[in-house]
Parts: C-alpha cells; sequence; structure tokens
C-alpha cells in the first residue's frame, strides 16, 4: 500500500464515492475517469442526490466516458438503495447484489474496500497478476478460469490481515507492477514464488482466444445546420448509445472516398444545394470501426419540411453539454 498511487477515491472510505468511481472506472483509463468523477461529486454529493438527479443532466454528465448504460444503472441503483435500504449500502454481498448495476466484482469493491470486510474481486488487473502467478493455461474467457480467478480471490482475501489492503494492493500490483507488458517483475513482491517470473514468460499469460476480427463500417454523417442550431437525432432503445442524440447517418455499404460519400449524399437529399465536407473520423465501438464522412447543409426552414419526432434542433452552444454519443463530440471538434 505504501506505493500505491494517489487517487481520489483510495482516500475515502465512503461506499457511495467508491461505488461511484468502480462504475466509471469499468472499460475506462485512470486519467479519463478523473476530472468526470471530481464534477460527478459535486454535483450529486450522495446516493439520495443521484437518487433525485435528472436522467437528462445525468447522461450530459457522463457524455464522453461512454457506455451509458453504466450512469443509467447508477441512478437506478440509487432509487433502489434509498427505496429498499433507506439510503444504505446493505454489508450482505448477496443483498447488495440485488442492487442494478452492482455486480460480483462492484459488490466486492464496495464491500471490502469501504467496509473492509472479506470479499473478493477480480477485475482485468486482477485476472493477469493472477493467471501469471499461477501460470494458468486456460483462455481467460472461459467460465472455469474465471472461476478459477474467483476462487483465487476468495482465498487470498480469506486469508488478509486487512480485505480493504489486499485488494486495494492486488489490483495496484496489476495496474502499474504487472502491467500488460514489461512487467517489472524484480521489483515485485511476490517474484519469488511466481511462475510467471520463476519460468521468465509472464507476458505469455492470461492466455486468450484469438481475436474477432474488426469489422469496418463506412457512414456519412449529416449536420443540417439553420439559425445557429443543428439537427440531432435521439437514438432507439436497443441500439449502439440508445437514447443518446446524434447527428443522421446514413450507411454507405462499402468503403468510400469523398467523392463516392458527396454523390452518395446529393442523391439522398436532392433538394439541398451545398454540401461542406469535415474532416472524416474514425470511432470504435466492441469490434467495430466506424469510418465518418461528416457533412455539413446550412439550410432553410423550408428545406426538410417537418422533422420526425425522434430529431430535434440542438443551439450549436448547447450541443456540448447535450446528453451525444462520443462520436458527436468528435464531429463537433471538426465542425468549430
Ligand atoms: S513477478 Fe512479475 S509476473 Fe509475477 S506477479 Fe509480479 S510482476 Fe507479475
Amino acid at each position: 500500500m505504501a506505493h500505491h498511487r494517489k487517487l481520489p477515491w483510495r482516500a475515502s472510505h465512503n461506499p457511495y464515492s467508491i461505488w461511484v468511481s468502480e462504475v466509471m472506472l469499468q472499460q475506462t483509463q485512470v486519467t479519463t475517469v478523473l476530472p468526470y468523477y471530481q464534477r460527478f461529486l459535486q454535483k450529486w454529493p450522495t446516493l439520495q442526490h443521484l437518487a433525485e438527479s435528472d436522467e437528462t443532466e445525468l447522461l450530459a454528465a457522463w457524455s464522453g466516458l461512454g457506455y451509458y448504460s453504466r450512469a443509467r444503472n447508477l441512478r437506478r441503483g440509487a432509487r433502489h438503495l434509498m427505496d429498499h435500504h433507506d439510503g444504505t449500502f446493505p454489508h450482505d454481498p448477496a443483498t447488495l447484489k440485488e442492487t442494478p448495476g452492482i455486480g460480483p466484482y462492484t459488490a466486492g469493491a464496495i464491500l471490502s474496500i469501504a467496509f473492509d470486510l472479506a470479499e473478493p474481486l477480480v477485475d482485468g488487473n486482477v485476472q493477469r497478476v493472477f493467471a501469471r502467478f499461477y501460470g494458468e493455461e486456460r483462455h481467460i474467457e472461459e467460465r472455469d478460469t474465471q472461476k478459477q480467478f474467483w476462487k483465487w480471490a476468495r482465498d487470498w482475501v480469506m486469508h488478509a490481515e486487512s480485505p480493504r489492503a489486499l485488494n486495494q494492493a492486488l489490483m495496484e500490483l496489476g495496474a502499474t507492477v504487472c502491467t500488460k507488458s514489461s512487467p517489472k517483475c524484480s521489483s515485485c513482491p511476490v517474484k519469488d514464488s511466481c511462475f510467471g517470473n520463476l519460468h521468465q514468460c509472464p507476458e505469455t499469460f492470461p492466455r486468450r482466444r484469438p481475436r474477432r476480427k474488426v469489422k469496418e463500417l463506412y457512414w456519412l454523417g449529416v449536420v443540417f445546420e439553420q439559425n445557429n442550431k443543428l439537427l440531432l437525432r435521439k437514438n432507439p432503445t436497443g441500439g449502439w448509445w440508445q437514447d443518446l442524440w446524434d447527428f443522421p447517418t446514413i450507411a454507405l455499404g462499402k468503403k468510400s472516398d469523398l467523392k463516392r460519400a458527396r454523390t452518395f449524399l446529393q442523391k439522398h437529399y436532392p433538394q439541398v444545394g451545398d454540401w461542406t465536407a469535415l474532416a472524416p473520423q474514425k470511432h470504435s465501438v466492441t469490434h467495430h470501426r466506424i469510418h465518418l464522412h461528416p457533412f455539413v447543409a446550412r439550410i432553410t426552414n423550408t428545406t426538410l419540411g417537418k422533422v420526425p419526432a425522434s430529431e430535434r434542433w440542438w443551439a450549436i452552444d448547447k450541443i456540448d453539454s447535450a446528453p451525444t454519443s462520443s462520436l458527436v463530440k468528435k464531429v463537433m471538434r471538426a465542425y468549430y
């Protein structure tokens, strides 16, 4: 623990702020999370504030962090804890896991870090440490391998003097010493018992299934501008970026250069005279890579006629604080 990084959520044993930080840190880098975490806790400092929050404001504050279902689940979870547990976090793991958005990892983090209870947790860093330490040959994605990681995590935490210190130390070890590439085995406190170090092959663990091939998608992004407003479309429920606002997009089907994209656009919107191309953008979602050609058209209020209910004109200076996908933020940077 003496060597741990100075992170704001490590300074606290408050279960609410630990919960917020752990949810933000899922799939997201520490440096990205830091400013969001601080702003979030200033705006919603307690469980009660979050339970009473406005969802649109919450999504706007989350905008740019990605994986927006995390924000919705935080709010649902806060409501659940207010309604069923008087705004407290139950100490029983099974009861805590009934809270929307709190799964085994998050429950382990809250119970061990906030309350020093002997509950295990396994994240990507902990998996890497265990896979190397024990020389785990099975693919990390397999159910049995996952069960094994949890079993080791439980064994370790059960024997720890302080579950809080042990779990944080394991995560720190993975984040700072047992790193994905170039692990610093010579300065690792468990090096004398570690399979990966003793066999001089730490980087061959964890074993992984071969990667899924990346699917390339080619899209047109349509930015309609009128009276200092831009037209955004709300994404339908169940798809990518559900309920967030986006520029209308059109799938181009196959790889496209700027010329083909422009021709396609002119065919799709024959009533629009003039299009200005913005810088193309790339964006990754799961195993998809989106290649977006954004175009701007300045139009009058008769060009499109009445827009459907799923579309709305947004004042340009309000878009940065609107609940939009990360792709909109990239397009807006190219637009300004
Ligand atoms: S000795 Fe090396 S491989 Fe083993 S846990 Fe430490 S850093 Fe990781």
